[in-house]
């Protein structure tokens, strides 16, 4: 066993610090299958940890990066033998178990799916955590019974990397999507997803009444928070909203009333521990779905190296779109 290079996070009496530097193979946890890393994803949770922002890391030491994509190195799972392209997702790897900025991963067999055909590695991070959980979001309204004919579906954070996914996704099902930005530069870049309107966020993120004007029928919100509530009371009778985020905030200052006076629906959405079959279900949805010269267009590329530095950022919102961090 040798070493790595890896982004660690580590706590003292200054508090957490993070370093890149060699990380030892055998100071990798217990997993029954190793993993050469090609490719990472940079999340919102990843800022959360690269800053120590808000407490998402509870083991320490700890390698942040809640996805990969990779080849498996060695098993013990029958389901996965060595030269295998995987992808992982969630299962609290980056925050609990040792994650993905490094060029080696040790994890459950049960936490993998294999690479969906049709995907590069690449292409597969490019997506990651953000793209599952729109995709995710999009079935949960589909699930719901919802289709383009009952009327617009709004998409909240639409700059960002659930958003931008929940864009291109939703337009290309046929939907009328409004998309709400605080980035007004980034009007462009929506309509080119496939947005179809734009609303400046000022519009939902202030306190409103419990109940507005019917304006869409579905919505994906990454934001929770006075976002949130204002975008419950603005959905149409028996609509529903996909709520996955908390770029605003962890509250929701909401009422009943658009869920007794109106029979919309509340779909909450957890990417992080999704049952294997599903897992799989999204993911061949993610390939199949998924308009991949649209995911070029919002993706941007970083050397694991310079990942870092990137957390600050996408807390404040500042990367539109995809990050995907080339480790290998
Ligand atoms: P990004 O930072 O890429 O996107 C978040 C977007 O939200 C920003 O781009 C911005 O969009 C908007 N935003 C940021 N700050 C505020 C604010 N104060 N008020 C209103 N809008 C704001 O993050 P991700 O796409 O990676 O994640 C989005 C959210 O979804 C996060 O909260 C994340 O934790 C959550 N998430 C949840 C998962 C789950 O399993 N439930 C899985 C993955 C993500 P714009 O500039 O266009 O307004």
């Amino acid at each position: 066993m040798g070493t790595f290079k890896a982004w660690v996070v580590e706590k003292g009496e200054g508090g957490q610090s993070l370093t890149f530097r060699d990380f030892d193979e055998a100071d990798l946890m217990a997993g029954d299958v190793t993993v050469r890393v090609t490719h990472s994803g940079l999340n919102y949770k990843d800022g959360l940890a690269l800053t120590g922002r808000s407490p998402v890391v509870r083991r320490f030491p700890m390698i942040p990066g809640i996805d990969f994509a990779g080849v498996v190195e060695a098993s013990d799972d029958p389901a996965y033998e060595p030269g295998d392209a995987v992808v992982l997702t969630g299962w609290g790897v980056g925050e609990t178990h040792l994650g993905a900025y490094a060029e080696r991963a040790r994890v459950k067999g049960g936490w993998l799916v294999p690479l969906p055909a049709g995907l590069s590695p690449e292409q597969a991070m490019a997506i990651g955590t953000a793209g599952y959980t729109a995709m995710l979001s999009v079935m949960a309204l589909e699930a719901h019974g919802l289709a383009p004919g009952d009327g617009p579906a709004l998409v909240t954070g639409a700059s960002g990397g659930v958003g931008s996914v929940a864009v291109t996704l939703l337009a290309r099902a046929g939907w009328h999507v409004i998309a709400s930005t605080g980035r007004e530069s980034e009007a462009e870049y929506l309509r080119g997803l496939g947005a179809a309107e734009i609303l400046d966020r000022a519009e939902l993120s202030i306190p409103g009444k419990p109940l507005g004007k019917e304006r869409w029928a579905a919505a994906v919100d990454s934001v929770g928070s006075t976002t949130l509530a204002n975008v419950l009371a603005q959905t149409r009778a028996d609509g529903a909203v996909a709520a996955c985020g908390l770029a605003q905030g962890m509250d929701l200052p909401t009422s009943v009333a658009p869920f007794i006076l109106r029979g919309v629906s509340l779909l909450g959405i957890n990417s992080v521990t999704t049952p294997l079959p599903k897992r799989r279900a999204v993911w061949d949805r993610l390939a199949s779905d998924l308009d991949l010269d649209k995911l070029a267009a919002m993706t941007t590329r970083v050397p694991l190296a310079e990942v870092g530095a990137l957390g600050e950022a996408i807390l404040a919102g500042q990367v539109r779109g995809r990050t995907v961090v080339a480790v290998g």
